[in-house]
C-alpha cells in the first residue's frame, strides 16, 4: 500500500499542475487529467451538514460555516498524508505560504471567495485549490461544490439555481468522480436532491456514496436502519451514518476529538445503530473512501500509461513544431509538464511490473 498511497502523492501534483496550466475541470487545456481517476467531489443540497462532513474527514475546523449560501466557489481539497511534523495547509493562489492556524485557512477561504465575486451571494466556477497536510489524513482529493438550490434569493441572478446545477453536474458527470450523496437522516430520502441527481448521472450507483447526516435529529421513534442497511434505497456502495455537531456544540467550542468521541459513543451505545456502529461515522467514511480510490487507481493503470504515452507523444510534437530549446516561462512550464509526465510514466510502469509475478 506504500507504493500505492506515493502514486496518490503524484497523482495529486500533477493534477495541481494542469490547473496551474488551466484545466479547471471543464476539460479546458492542459493535460487532459479529466480523464483521470482521482477527480472526487461532493455535493449535496440543503442544510445538510456537509461541511462538518468535510471537516470530519480532514479533522480539522477550517471551512466557512453559516446559514444562506456560503460555498459560492468549487473547493478543490488535497489531503496528503505526512509522516509526522506539524499540520499546515497551503493555497494554490499563495504558493509557499504555510497556513498552521486554520481559523485563518478559513478567512482566506472566505476571502479568496469574495475576491472573484465580490461580497455577494453569487458563484463563480473558478476553483480554490487547497492543499492540507497532515499525519492525520488520508490520501484523498475532495471537491466541495456550492450547494443546489430552489430558487434566487434576494441580492442573486434569476439564473443562479440553473448555474449551480450546471456547475455541479460538470464535475459530478465525469465517469471517474466520486460523489459523496449527503442527506440529513431527519428528511425523507425520496426527496434528496443528491440522490436525485446522484442517479441521475450514475443511475448502477458504482461511484456514489450515501452519507446520511444528523442521524440524532430523527424524529423519537424512528430510525434510519432501513436506509443505513440499503433496504430503502440501494447503493453498490454502503451507506454511511453520521452524528455532526450540532450548533449548540459549534457554539460551545466542541473541538474536533471532542466531536468524534462524541459520535463513536453515539453510535456505540446506539440501541438502534449498536450493531452497525463499526460501519458508521466520519473516521470510517474517510477509510472507505480512501480504499475505494486505490481501488480505482489499480483498475485504472493501463489506461493513465495510454494517456500517459499519447500526452509525451503531444508534448514532444509541440516542442519540435516550436523548436528547441524553448526561453522564457511557457517553455519551462512544458519541459516540467514532460518530466512530471516522465515520472508518471515510469513510476505506474515499476508499480505494474512490480505486481506481476516474475514480471
Ligand atoms: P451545510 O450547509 O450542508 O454545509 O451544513 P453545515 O455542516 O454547515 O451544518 C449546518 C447546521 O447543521 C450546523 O448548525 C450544524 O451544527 C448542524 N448539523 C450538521 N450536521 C449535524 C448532525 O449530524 N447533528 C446535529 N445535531 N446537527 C448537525
Ligand atoms: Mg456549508
Amino acid at each position: 500500500m506504500a507504493t500505492m498511497g506515493s502514486l496518490i502523492g503524484l497523482v495529486n501534483r500533477i493534477q495541481r499542475a494542469c490547473t496551474v496550466l488551466g484545466d479547471h475541470g471543464g476539460g479546458g487545456g492542459g493535460i487532459p487529467m479529466g480523464g483521470s481517476p482521482i477527480r472526487r467531489s461532493r455535493r449535496w443540497t440543503g442544510i445538510s451538514g456537509k461541511s462538518s462532513v468535510l471537516e470530519s474527514i480532514v479533522g480539522r475546523d477550517f471551512l466557512p460555516r453559516g446559514s444562506g449560501i456560503v460555498t459560492r466557489r468549487p473547493l478543490v481539497l488535497q489531503l496528503h498524508k505526512t509522516e509526522g511534523g506539524q499540520e499546515y495547509a497551503e493555497f494554490l493562489h499563495a504558493p509557499r505560504k504555510r497556513f498552521t492556524d486554520f481559523a485563518a485557512v478559513r478567512k482566506e477561504i472566505a476571502d479568496e471567495t469574495d475576491r472573484i465575486t465580490g461580497k455577494t451571494k453569487a458563484i463563480s466556477n473558478v476553483p480554490i485549490q487547497l492543499s492540507i497536510y497532515s499525519p492525520h489524513v488520508v490520501n484523498l482529493t475532495l471537491i466541495d461544490l456550492p450547494g443546489l438550490t430552489k430558487v434566487a434569493v434576494e441580492g442573486q441572478a434569476e439564473s443562479i439555481v440553473q448555474d449551480i446545477e450546471n456547475m455541479v453536474r460538470a464535475y459530478v458527470d465525469k465517469p471517474n468522480c466520486i460523489i459523496l450523496a449527503i442527506s440529513p437522516a431527519n428528511q425523507d430520502i425520496a426527496t434528496s436532491d443528491a440522490i436525485k441527481l446522484a442517479r441521475d448521472v450514475d443511475p448502477s450507483g458504482d461511484r456514489t456514496f450515501g452519507v446520511l447526516t444528523k442521524l440524532d435529529l430523527m424524529d423519537k421513534g424512528t430510525n434510519a436502519v432501513d436506509v443505513l442497511e440499503g433496504r430503502q434505497y440501494r447503493l453498490q456502495h454502503p451507506w454511511v451514518g453520521i452524528v455532526n455537531r450540532s450548533q449548540a456544540d459549534i457554539n460551545k467550542n466542541v473541538d474536533m476529538l471532542a466531536a468524534r468521541r462524541k459520535e463513536k459513543d453515539y453510535f456505540e451505545s446506539s440501541p438502534d445503530y449498536g450493531h452497525l456502529a463499526h460501519k458508521m461515522g466520519a473516521e470510517y467514511l474517510a477509510k472507505l473512501l480512501s480504499e475505494h480510490l486505490e481501488a480505482v487507481i489499480r483498475a485504472k493503470i493501463p489506461s493513465i500509461i495510454a494517456m500517459i504515452n499519447k500526452t509525451i507523444d503531444e508534448i514532444e510534437a509541440e516542442l519540435d513544431r516550436l523548436g528547441r530549446p524553448i526561453g522564457g516561462d511557457a517553455g519551462a512550464q512544458l519541459y516540467t509538464i514532460l518530466d512530471m509526465c516522465r515520472a508518471f510514466d515510469r513510476v505506474f510502469k515499476e508499480h505494474l511490473d512490480g505486481g506481476r509475478p516474475g514480471g
